[in-house]
């Protein structure tokens, strides 16, 4: 049951996975008398609904489970909660008609609709990049997924898909496509990386691609696809002729930004979601920003925790009208590639194998510093807000500086 209400205004959630769905059960659970979500597929659930192994809820449902279970206790509790769902509707832009409103625009089944809001949290998600936008020269047959096409066609189609793949890529996803790979009957020929290692954790590496004796060719990828109408081969950049009738592009995450540029945001470079400060206010009055957006990508606990904070900012803003005056970026040094806010801290990116200490600085002053460790690209990692020097929602003001002391 939701508490008192502390207000009469709607307040829209652009996206139904775990983050977007955590902020607008906690919104209800805080008093926010209209919550929509509104969900682009027929079903809310995000990306979840199709990942069919376990890995799901440890850190907000403390619980672990699988990619749809979890999906439908989130639905089950927006439900419960008094959350209004709006499925099979896009948004496709906003419009800012004053200071503290949004019009939030809808494609819908019936037409173009237009809601108004007091508060808007964006909360779209990432995709992989496919093959198209990673610029793959040969043929073009058929054959070719992201993991996120593969899932959908093993666990929501019960399609079946080819005999024996290439994966591109070698980071956790990647990982989870082999398993996907597994259960529809697919062996896996090859994984492949340009990087020199893989980027995932060993007992996952081993629990998935290294108990089906899957060889994981590092310092290569893919230079060609070879196939008429379906996929009969990849040659590698060392000349090497795999052949398969199946290859999945995993991992190359992006943001889902059309809707957030529309709006006009500010991107975080390097990480291409809107840049957020600490308490995930973006450039625009109003306007939040959350989850695999913001951050791509982590996990969906992660995400959901997103959801769950944002909702105090809301409240926020929606009691006292208060917007900070500037979003600033945290400042990187390669091989650093991006960092941003999330709920609990920082978490950022390296894109390469570096060994040393990361280092956080503000005008030269260090507020964290690692031990010295091998940091891993493709592998989330985070600095949480009570390890820094100065704790609780910091340096909304000011720049922040992150490092590798090598
Ligand atoms: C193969 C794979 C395996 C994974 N395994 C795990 C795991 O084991 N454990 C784990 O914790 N995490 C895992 N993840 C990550 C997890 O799925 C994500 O962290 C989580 O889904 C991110 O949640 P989100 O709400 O930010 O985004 P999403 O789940 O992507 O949800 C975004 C939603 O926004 C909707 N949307 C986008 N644009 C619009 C629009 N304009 N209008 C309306 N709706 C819109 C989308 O349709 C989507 O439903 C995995 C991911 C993948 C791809």
């Amino acid at each position: 049951m939701a508490g008192h209400a502390v207000s009469g205004d709607r307040v829209v959630v652009v996206g139904g996975g775990p983050a977007g769905l955590s902020a607008a059960i906690e919104l209800r659970i805080r008093g926010v008398r209209h919550v929509t979500v509104v969900e682009r597929e027929q079903q809310a659930g995000g990306v979840p609904r199709y990942t069919a192994h376990f890995g799901y809820g440890w850190r907000d449902l403390r619980r672990l489970t699988t990619g749809p279970r979890y999906a439908a206790a989130l639905v089950e509790h927006a439900l419960h909660h008094g959350v209004e769902l709006r499925t099979g509707s896009t948004v496709t832009g906003f419009g800012f008609p004053s200071a503290d409103a949004t019009t939030v625009e809808l494609a819908t089944e019936s037409g173009p609709e237009e809601l108004r809001a007091a508060a808007v949290v964006l909360a779209t998600g990432v995709r992989e990049r496919p093959r198209s936008a990673r610029l793959v020269p040969g043929d073009r047959p058929a054959g070719v997924y992201t993991t996120g096409s593969l899932q959908q066609l093993v666990v929501l189609h019960h399609q079946r898909v080819g005999t024996r793949a290439v994966v591109v890529g070698a980071e956790h996803v990647s990982f989870s496509a082999v398993l996907t790979l597994a259960h529809a009957g697919c062996s896996v020929a090859a994984m492949v990386t340009p990087l020199p290692q893989h980027q995932t954790y060993r007992a996952l590496a081993l629990a998935t691609a290294g108990r089906r004796r899957v060889p994981v060719r590092t310092e290569v990828d893919v230079a060609e696809i070879v196939g008429h109408r379906r996929v009969e081969a990849v040659v590698l950049t060392d000349g090497t002729r795999i052949d398969c009738d199946t290859v999945v592009f995993t991992g190359g995450w992006v943001p889902e930004y059309e809707l957030a540029r529309r709006a006009g945001l500010a991107m975080t470079p390097g990480a291409k979601g809107p840049m957020v400060d600490a308490a995930l206010h973006t450039g625009q009055r109003g306007l939040f920003a959350i989850g695999n957006l913001v951050h791509p990508a982590e996990t969906a606990d992660v995400c959901a925790l997103d959801g769950r904070d944002v909702a105090r900012s809301v409240l926020d803003w929606l009691t006292l009208h208060q917007w900070p005056d500037a979003i600033e970026p945290i400042e990187v040094e390669a091989p650093v590639a991006w960092a941003t806010y999330h709920s609990r801290g920082i978490t950022l990116r390296v894109d390469e194998f570096v060994h040393g200490r990361l280092r956080l600085t503000h005008g030269g002053e260090v507020q964290w510093i690692s031990t010295p460790q091998t940091w891993v690209p493709n592998r989330s990692i985070t600095i949480r807000s009570g390890e820094m020097r100065t704790t609780s929602r910091p340096f909304a003001d000011h720049r922040l500086r992150l490092d590798v002391l090598r």
